[in-house]
């Protein structure tokens, strides 16, 4: 176990800019996710951890080590690769060893490691096959194992399940949870996908372009995103977004849209102005369905212009006036395309943004 401290970090690829000013705390056996849009910096950070990667400006601390100049193989950290990354002449008993066997370690050692990692993971039967000869869940296994066999002080993941099908996912998600919690390790996890980062992650780091927009544990980020870009890129459908301006009426902050047709008494910080350019945000499972049109909260009609049922949950996307929204519901049944209905947001559901910085404002 070890923590891991990005202080100031800066990255450069010619003179492009990949990382800006960086900084990151991963604490001892902690569970850290870094999510993101592809090109904004999380394979590079990966990089840096594991010592591929020049740094050009700032500190990257293993626990209490500058590693800046340390090389990969003294860093003792395992990475595993969403391309699996095993030599296809071994086994995977010959797989799970190799990294042992360079290291010099006694035969009947790495005999016992290899058969107690295999037993982890439930890949006993797998021992004699090579890697052409098993399905993409099994050789993903195997590559997390050749990394745990190794008992590292640091894990990290990159992308490692997006080569493998739907349903294979989830299980091994639930599958890398466990595991987690059972070695304790502490983990460094890149994904793109969201629903992973939210699942796995003790805390997770959102980043866009080289720089870290939020930290928090998955509930912080989905319940208080600190700017449009987390809300947005949290949550799925997203969040759905209303631009207007905040005015200033008998000492209460109203939003009133750009259409003029909505109007929301905010409860607002007060050093927001009069005439403040805003953006509000709405979660899908936040606008309820109601028979009548109440008091107290933001209500409007809507009509249904296309529904998507998944089974479980449905997902409504309808007008109202200039604006559409997405929906989420449970009970779909007697609404067709088409129809009028009434809708309601509770106020404290609403999230608010300033328009030019992007940031949260209540
Ligand atoms: P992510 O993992 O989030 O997709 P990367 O860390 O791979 O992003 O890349 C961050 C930025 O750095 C991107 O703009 C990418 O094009 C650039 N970059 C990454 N590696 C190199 C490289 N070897 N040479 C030049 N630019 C690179």
């Amino acid at each position: 176990m070890a923590s891991i401290q990005f202080i100031d970090i800066t990255k450069k690829y010619g003179k492009s800019t990949a990382i800006s000013h960086l900084n990151l705390d991963v604490k001892e056996g902690e569970f850290m996710v870094l999510v993101g849009p592809s090109g904004c910096g999380k394979s590079t950070l990966l990089r840096m951890i594991a010592g591929l990667e020049d740094i050009d400006g700032g500190q990257l601390f293993i626990d209490d080590k500058c590693v800046n100049d340390l090389p990969p193989k003294d860093r003792d950290i395992a990475i595993v690769f969403q391309n699996y990354a095993l030599y296809p002449h071994m086994t995977t008993f010959e797989n799970l060893a190799f990294g042992l066997k360079i290291r010099g370690i006694d035969k009947k050692i790495i005999h016992e490691k290899v058969m107690a990692v295999a037993h982890t993971l439930e890949i006993e039967n797998l021992l004699q096959r090579k890697p052409k000869d098993m399905s993409g869940g099994q050789r993903q296994r195997v590559a997390i194992g050749r990394a745990i066999v190794r008992d590292p002080k640091v894990f990290l993941f990159d992308e490692p399940l997006s080569n493998l099908d739907a349903k294979l996912r989830t299980q091994m998600r639930v599958e890398i949870a466990d595991l987690h919690k059972k070695l304790k390790t502490t983990i460094v996890y890149v994904t793109h996908d969201q629903v992973e980062a939210m699942t796995l992650g003790d805390r997770i780091a959102v980043m866009n372009h080289g720089e870290i927009s939020q930290i928090g544990t998955p509930d912080e980020l989905y319940n208080r995103p600190e700017n449009l870009f987390v809300a947005g890129f949290i949550g799925s459908p997203g969040m759905n977004f209303m631009e207007g301006r905040i005015n200033i009426v008998n000492s209460i902050h109203m939003f009133f849209d750009n259409s003029q047709s909505f109007e929301v008494e905010l409860n607002v910080i007060d050093k927001t102005k009069d005439g403040q350019e805003a953006i509000l945000g709405i979660r899908p499972e936040h606008i309820v369905i109601v028979q009548k049109i109440g008091e107290g909260k933001l209500t409007f009609d809507a009509v249904i212009q296309h529904i998507e049922r998944t089974g479980f949950e449905s997902y409504l996307f309808v007008t109202s006036f200039q604006h559409k929204f997405t929906i989420r519901s449970h009970d779909t049944r007697n609404l067709t395309e088409g129809m009028t209905i009434h809708c309601s947001i509770e106020l404290a559901n609403i999230h608010v943004f300033d328009k030019s910085k992007g940031e949260r404002i209540a």
